[in-house]
């Protein structure tokens, strides 16, 4: 059985991985290059420390924050704490996404670079794939892990320009204790930040296009009016960045339908969870280990129809699950009436309880 796999990200090198290990001929197609930075707040929820182990990730070889802590803050002002049940670790998409690259070359992956696949078609059980530069080549599945935005799903961007979202990352020096990571909001958005295996801090935010637009794309400019406004963010937007700031732009929230029925999809091409619940990451592994169970277990050409059946229910049914609620807790910080806003912060300073509630909400059980 050969698996082609497009998209090597998270979610495609480690699905690659897992396959390869179990002995399964594997073809990843990458569009992009490694390592590279990534929009990402690189904030991983421990519930991937066991897959991310499996996998074979070097750990010792890094100085890998372990974080244990939460703060909230407002833009009018108010701040609230609480430790994170099962808490997470800081590790950069630079770092963490070239590792898996090196593990997946390392287990026999053969990893084409710079590959856009542009079509699949098939031909009776068999694939086709046809990349940018016009290269063929047959699989007997194919899985689709290209990200939140692609030309493999309909309406890919939103319909609605304005209700797209943008996000922005920096790595800056900065100096909160390194068990801490701490969600920022400000008017239309939050910020998060933490550190991550080099000593330094992922500084990442989230926020519609339409309120960059307004200021007519300066992300400077935005910065300086509308995430200064919350004091607690203020003091880290003159800190020196050390990596000039990337972005990924028209993009949206939910489960994405899919315009090619012969891929199966997987990650963030599946269905996109809003980053306040730092769950994205974990969401791709969680995918890719699934993934790897169903293709195991519904291993010939005859079986295509039950595998493709049982990954929906799980698209349709935990992943959908858990992006509502994500897309609930983000609503929260999102409304912008005054009274509701300080009645929740009041509520999260003097009931720690209910802030820890809520950051149990946006975290799954163990993926291994
Ligand atoms: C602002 C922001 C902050 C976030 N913060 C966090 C956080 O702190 N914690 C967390 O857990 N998650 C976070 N996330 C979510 C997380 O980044 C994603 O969920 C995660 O990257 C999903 O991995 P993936 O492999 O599905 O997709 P990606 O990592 O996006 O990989 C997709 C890959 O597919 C490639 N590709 C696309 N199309 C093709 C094609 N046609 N042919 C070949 N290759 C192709 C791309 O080049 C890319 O490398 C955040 C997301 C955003 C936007």
């Amino acid at each position: 059985m050969k698996v082609a796999i497009i998209g090597g990200g998270l979610a495609g090198l480690s699905l690659a991985i897992l396959l390869r290990k179990e002995g399964i001929a594997v073809q990843l197609f990458e569009a992009g290059n490694y390592p590279r930075h990534k929009v990402c707040g690189e904030y991983i929820s421990n519930e991937s420390k066991g897959l991310l182990q499996r996998l074979g990730f070097p750990f010792e070889c890094y100085n890998i924050p372990e974080i244990r802590h939460f703060r909230l803050t407002h833009y009018q002002g108010h701040s609230a704490q609480t430790p994170l049940g099962k808490g997470g670790m800081g590790i950069s998409r630079y770092a963490l996404d070239y590792e898996l690259y090196q593990i997946a070359l390392a287990n026999g992956v053969e990893v084409f670079t710079q590959t856009k696949v542009q079509e699949v078609t098939s031909q009776g059980t068999q694939k086709l794939l046809k990349t940018a530069d016009n290269q063929l080549f047959e699989a007997d599945l194919v899985a689709g892990a290209y990200g939140r935005v692609s030309h493999f799903q309909q309406n890919a961007t939103q319909p609605n320009p304005g209700k797209a979202f943008i996000g922005v990352k920096y790595h800056i020096e900065a100096d909160l204790p390194a068990d801490l990571i701490e969600i920022h909001t400000f008017r239309g958005g939050y910020c998060g930040i933490s550190q991550i295996e080099t000593g330094q801090y992922c500084l990442c935010y989230l926020t519609q296009n339409q309120r960059v637009k307004d200021f007519k794309g300066d992300l400077n400019a935005f910065e300086q009016e509308i995430l200064a406004e919350n004091p607690y963010l203020n003091r880290y937007l003159s800190q020196p960045k050390v990596m000039e700031g990337v972005t990924t732009s028209q993009f949206y929230f939910g489960i994405k339908a899919q315009a090619n029925p012969h891929i199966l999809p997987l990650g963030d091409a599946a269905g996109f969870i809003p980053p306040i619940t730092g769950n994205g990451m974990s969401l791709a592994f969680r995918a890719a280990f699934e993934l790897h169970r169903l293709i195991l277990a519904h291993r010939q050409p005859q079986q295509q129809t039950d595998l493709q059946q049982a990954h929906q229910r799980y698209v349709q049914g935990y992943l959908n699950h858990r992006i509502t609620q994500g897309v609930f807790l983000q609503n929260l910080l999102f409304r912008e009436q005054r009274l509701f806003q300080t009645l929740m912060m009041k509520t999260f300073q003097y009931v720690p309880f209910a802030l820890s509630m809520m950051t149990r909400k946006a975290v799954g059980k163990d993926i291994v």
